[in-house]
Formats: C-alpha cells, structure tokens, sequence
C-alpha cells in the first residue's frame, strides 16, 4: 500500500535568525566604536555589468550600512584586466582601515578566479574562500568561514536542531556551499555524507539523512523519496524559474502565486528540494525565499566583524 503523505512541515525562518543576527552584529560595531574607536570597514569588488551581481553586491554594501559597518563599493568596468584587479586588491590589502575586501563571483571574461581570491589577504578574506582559510576549516581551527554554510549551521543551532551525532548528508561538494558545510557539520559532530552528480541511488543516501542540506542548483531535484520522514531539510538552492510547466509541477495548489510572481517580474525564484513533496514528509524545512538567502549576507557581516578583532587583535 502507498504510503499516504499529508502532514506539513515546521518552516524554519531564516529571515527572522538573520535579523537577530545583524541586531548582534550592530551592537559589537557600537562596542567596536566607542570601546576602540575601530568602525569596521567591508570593501566590495565588482567587475563587469552582469545583473545578478550587481544585486548581489548593493545588497551587501545596504546590509553594511544598517549594522553600521563602513563600507566600499568598487564598481569595475569589464574591460578591466586581471593586473588591474590585483593591484586594487593589493592596495586594499595595504590599507589599514579595511578589515574585509570581498570580491563578487563569477568574475567576467579571461580573469582566473582562483588567482584573484589568493591575492586577498586570508585576515580580509570575509568570504572564508582563501586556500589558508579553507586549510583552517578543514583542521578544524578558528577561522574565517564561508557565509552561506556558517549561516546554515546558526539556523540549526538556534532552531534547537541537535548537530552531534546526528546523520547529516550534503548534496553539492561546491567551495563556497557543499564542502565547507560537510567541515562545518564534522565539527559540530554530526556523521557527514557528502553526495555529488556521480553519487549512486541518491535517494538511498539522503533517505538516511536527520539533516539534509541540498546545495545543487536544479530546481526541486529533492523530491519525497529523498527524504527520511522528520527529516530537517536546508535547501540552499536559488534557481530562477520562468517555466510555468515547472512552477504547476512543483508547487501544485499554491502555483498560481508563483505564477503571478512569474509575470511581474519574469521569474521566480525556486529550491533545490521540491517543497510541495518536502511539506508532507520532511520535520522541518528551510523556504526559498526567505530561507538560507538571508543568513548569507548576515554571516558577512559577523564575518566583517571577525575580521576587524582578529587582526587589530580585539
Ligand atoms: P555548484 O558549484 O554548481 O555545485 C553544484 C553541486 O551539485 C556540484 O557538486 C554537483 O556535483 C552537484 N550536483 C549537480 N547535479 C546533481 C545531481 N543531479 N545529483 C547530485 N548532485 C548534483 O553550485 P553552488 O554554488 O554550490 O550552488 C548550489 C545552489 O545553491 C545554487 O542554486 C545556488 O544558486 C545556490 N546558492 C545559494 C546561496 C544562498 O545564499 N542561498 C549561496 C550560494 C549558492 P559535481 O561536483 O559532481 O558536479
């Protein structure tokens, strides 16, 4: 007999533990300026004109401004060439008041990613993606984290999720997602499964999971079979969707929302785990949006802030 499905799960709410922490964060900056007369300073680089990133980085830079971080923006032609972005690195590296520099992704055209995040001073590099900080993660020493997982792990813990001990299986082995969030849950004590395109039976794999985190990039890829029943799901995917054959498949009854989101904006913006089959067996569930996003941008700022006692030594 069919297993019947009906039971919805507890959504866990990203945008209100993002909030709680950029109100932490904009308290230790007072501390920072009246203690220590430090304000920390987060500079942004971005090259070329692509849309998203543009977003990305005024989203960033307005997040600074509310917790009263000082902040820059270097907004780069395309035309820019890899010499120029290192020598704005470089100068930013020098400059004393800068205790983060980030450098938005994907760069444009010819320039080596790899080589511009190794030219950031590991104490600046508020991203956690340099080879000396991703080394540190990996021992499990203090260090600069990725932003999108170290928000991942705030959600659980002060959602009251038990971590040790628990099965934990990350779908994605990607730098700033997947692998830094199967280190971060090693730490914690969990038992990590990391799974990737080439995995076999999938579903067998995650199906063991107490915390499932999918970091892929295909929308609603986690479907009901993926998921143990009670299972605390994290969906970090953020795929936009325009196709409104998908949009009907993945979010049944409530379709016509997202339909409408569809057609006064273009497109909506979609998980890697199917929530309508989520809903119904899965304990507890992150919503896309208003889920992982958010955690992002405040673990940037706790980073910035990291960053800024870490190196002035307070
Ligand atoms: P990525 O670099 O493209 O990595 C995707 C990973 O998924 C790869 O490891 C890939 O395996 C694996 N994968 C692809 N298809 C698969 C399949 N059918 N079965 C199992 N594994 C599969 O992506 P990313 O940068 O980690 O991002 C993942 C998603 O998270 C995207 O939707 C992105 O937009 C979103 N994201 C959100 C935030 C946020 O703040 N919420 C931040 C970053 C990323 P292989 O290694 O074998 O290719």
């Amino acid at each position: 007999m069919e297993a019947k499905f009906d039971k919805r799960a507890e959504l866990l709410d990203g945008a209100a533990i993002a909030n709680q922490i950029k109100q932490e964060v904009a308290h230790e900056v007072e501390r920072l300026v009246t203690e220590h007369q430090v304000r920390p300073c987060l500079a942004a680089v971005r090259v070329g004109d692509d849309p998203a990133s543009a977003v990305y980085v005024r989203n960033k830079v307005r997040a600074s401004e509310e917790v009263g971080i000082a902040s820059e923006h270097h907004a780069l032609p395309s035309t820019t060439s890899a010499i120029e972005l290192l020598d704005l690195i470089a100068s930013l590296n020098a400059r004393s008041e800068v205790d983060g520099i980030l450098v938005q992704l994907p760069l444009p055209g010819e320039i080596d990613e790899a080589s511009v995040v190794e030219a950031i001073d590991p104490v600046k590099d508020v991203d956690g993606f340099h080879p000396v900080n991703v080394g540190r993660l990996s021992m499990g020493r203090p260090t600069l984290v990725p932003c999108t997982p170290a928000g991942i792990i705030e959600l659980l813990d002060r959602s009251k999720i038990t971590i040790t001990g628990a099965n934990a299986c990350v779908v994605g082995r990607s730098q700033i997602v997947g692998r830094p969030m199967a280190q971060l849950l090693l730490q914690k004590d969990a038992t990590v499964t990391i799974c990737h395109s080439r995995t076999h039976n999938l579903a067998a794999v995650t199906r063991q999971a107490d915390i499932l985190v999918a970091a892929i990039g295909r929308p609603g890829l986690i479907g009901r079979e993926h998921i143990k029943p009670g299972a605390t799901v994290i969906d970090v995917g953020m795929n936009k969707v325009t196709d409104e054959a998908v949009v009907r498949t993945l979010y049944g009854a409530e379709a016509e929302q997202r339909l409408e989101i569809i057609s006064k904006r273009g497109y909506t913006l979609v998980g890697d785990v199917n929530p309508v089959e989520a809903d119904e067996v899965a304990g507890r569930l992150t919503p896309v949006p208003g889920g992982v996003g958010l955690l992002t941008v405040a673990m940037l700022m706790r980073n910035t802030v990291k960053a800024a006692r870490m190196r002035r030594g307070l």
